[in-house]
């Protein structure tokens, strides 16, 4: 029974990596892809949420999306396992999941929920500016930021790690990054933390982690900074060019981001957030995404409200 439940994980990693390589615009990595991925049907499946009735919250965003018929939450596309979108036009991932059970309990079913790709380095703008209504992609919350926007959860801890090609020794950790050169993402909280002096790195700054990604394998940077999560969905999708150190450095909790002033709205999304960790959907939507790229699964953290 072991073994089959193995098989049928490896079969869905495998299943994922096809769809997260389709527009990888990886040319490099044929050896890495699965050779038959529709066996995955023992794989952990993906939950499905209860659409809520009749909400009504004293929320300004909330309002608006009622009237609208729809909410437009902002994510990744680049991210495999976590925030990802195929050739299709279809998202996938566990911050797609925390996006769908947070829409469903605020009265939008998938159906009723526009994502739009907002990369790291326009975050704070697009959603003060009220271009999207929520935003749910790998989002750090701090002091810094929530100047700008207001922040339910945490819903996740990641921490900031590296990624090197499988045949590399020498970066064995941060303290080993003297003369090398590190790529990381515009607006980003790992790209802030390697540029302090101490770590003696070089960077590389682009706006797209699957930019960073493509530089690590054409051998143009040594390594690849950002959270242990995203890194693992990578090294998942090619684990034989591909690896994650495995010793972060800083500590990453995810927020769901929006209106800086809609109190009722982050109050709304956090019980949530809650709910879905209580009735296993957060546990159950972790197995079928993010889980399968090597994360191990810990307890969610503990909500700060404010
Ligand atoms: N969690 C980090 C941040 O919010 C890095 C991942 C990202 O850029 O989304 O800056």
């Amino acid at each position: 029974m072991k073994l089959r439940k193995s098989a049928a994980v490896a079969a869905a990693i495998a299943a994922f990596a096809l769809t997260a390589t389709a527009c990888g615009g990886d040319s490099g990595n044929a050896g890495d892809k699965p050779s038959d991925a529709s066996t995955g049907k023992d794989a952990p499946k993906l939950p499905t949420y209860t659409v809520a009735k009749d909400v009504s919250i004293d929320s300004p965003t909330l309002k608006k999306a009622q009237s609208a018929g729809k909410i437009v939450i902002g994510a990744k596309n680049d991210q495999p396992f976590l925030g990802f979108e195929d050739t299709d036009r279809k998202r996938s991932g566990f911050d797609i999941e925390i996006a769908k059970m947070v829409a469903a309990d605020l009265g939008f079913g998938p159906d009723q929920i526009q994502f739009e790709t907002v990369d790291s380095n326009v975050r704070e703008t697009t959603i003060s500016k009220g271009e999207v209504d929520l935003y749910v992609g790998t989002y750090t919350i701090n002091d810094e930021r929530k100047k700008q926007v207001g922040f339910a959860g945490p819903y996740f801890l990641a921490g900031a790690d590296l990624l090197v090609r499988k045949d590399d020794s020498a970066v064995t950790g941060p303290d080993s990054l003297k003369g090398k050169t590190v790529c990381s993402i515009k607006g980003s909280t790992p790209l802030q933390e390697i540029k302090k002096p101490k770590y003696g790195a070089k960077t590389v700054e682009l706006s797209k982690y699957s930019e960073c990604v493509q530089q690590l394998l054409n051998n143009e940077v040594d390594a690849v900074t950002t959270d242990d999560a995203i890194l693992k969905g990578y090294a998942a999708q090619r684990p034989t060019k591909l690896k994650v150190v495995g010793k972060p450095f800083t500590e990453e909790p995810y927020g769901i981001g929006m209106n800086k002033d809609d109190k009722a709205l982050r109050d709304a999304v956090s019980d949530a957030i809650e709910a879905h960790e209580k009735n296993g959907d957060y546990k159950k939507a972790y197995d079928a995404t993010l889980g399968l790229s090597g994360s191990t699964y810990t307890e969610p953290p503990a909500l700060e409200r404010y």
